[in-house]
């Protein structure tokens, strides 16, 4: 690479070129760069505490296992703070058992106690049954949205289960972004932020310690710390909304680097300020904006089918 060396040590060994913030990277001072901004991000929302039980939802796949690594090494500082990493397995053959067995090696190597739910255990059906026997047709849900919103529940479950005191997911800043662009082109103003500590009684809450990070960097610290990448792919993976919102942003961010930072602190700053309360779901108890949320309703459609 031309144009100097890592602004940091001044290394010639420039792995990395951050356009967004004209910094350069050699691959060692990218990689603590990166655990420095997780902890200035933890910080800055007061995502955790130093007596937080720490629940990661670990998928398996390259974010989740990057997050655990970046934690482990930022709650060393926190001896009273402990980490558990849970798996949620919706039973998808092949691309989930690779993706466990990743996170299996992985937490051991680190040392950090880990759990695997699967789906059946918490709604009695897997996400591959519902599928074949047609039921997420009937019920006219694409098998995402149902994986995606039954994960997020199950995940919750499993945290209540060890008495965590905060759930921590890998979201990107991409995924946020997607999600707030998303909201808006339904209609839906309801904000609420994503990732952001929000205390409420008898509620965990979640928390996105990726927050502030593009989701190529997050790519980047698996590739240098070498971290396995999945080689299956999910084979229900379909072209959601969600691919052309994050196809574009990609785009737009190549061309304008910093736009993500930008549309980020224009949601947080603009659309937040009208937020609303959340309601709790009649039936599970966890904030929603409606009266039963999304994944009570969908677990509650499938199990009715199931009876039939
Ligand atoms: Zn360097
Ligand atoms: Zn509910």
């Amino acid at each position: 690479m031309v144009n100097g060396g890592c602004s940091v040590c001044g290394s010639s060994e420039v792995v990395y070129r951050r356009r967004y913030s004209g910094e350069a990277f050699c691959r060692r001072c990218f990689l603590e760069n990166m655990v420095s901004r997780v902890r200035a991000t933890i910080s800055r929302y007061e995502l955790l505490k130093p007596f937080d039980k720490i629940v990661v939802a670990v998928s398996g796949g390259k974010d989740s296992l990057s997050l655990l690594k970046i934690l482990y090494k930022i709650e060393k500082d926190f001896p009273r703070a402990s980490l558990i990493a849970v798996t949620i397995d919706e039973g998808i053959p092949e691309y989930r058992d690779e993706a466990v067995k990743n996170a299996v090696k992985y937490t051991g190597n680190l040392g950090i106690p880990h759990y695997i739910f699967g789906f059946k255990e918490f709604f009695g059906f897997t996400l591959t049954e519902i599928i074949e026997n047609g039921i997420a047709d009937i019920i006219n849900l694409q098998p995402c949205t149902i994986c995606g919103v039954l994960r997020r529940k199950a995940l919750t479950l499993a945290a209540r289960k060890f008495e965590g005191t905060v759930i921590a997911t890998a979201h990107t800043l991409d995924d946020i972004i997607q999600t707030y662009f998303l909201n808006v082109l339904r209609g839906d103003t309801r904000f609420t932020p994503i990732g952001i500590r929000r205390e409420a009684e008898g509620v965990i809450p979640r928390v996105a310690p990726f927050r502030l990070i593009p989701e190529y960097e997050v790519v980047l610290y698996a590739y240098f710390s070498d971290i396995l990448f999945q080689t299956h792919v999910c084979p229900y993976a379909e072209r959601s909304m969600r691919d052309e919102i994050r196809a574009f942003l990609t785009k737009y961010e190549e061309k304008f680097p910093g736009s993500l930072f930008a549309a980020l602190s224009s949601f947080e700053n603009v659309y937040m300020r009208s937020m609303q309360k959340d309601m709790k779901c009649r039936m599970c108890g966890e904030p929603t904006s409606r009266e039963i949320c999304r994944a009570c309703e969908i677990e509650e459609k499938i199990t009715q089918r199931l009876k039939r």
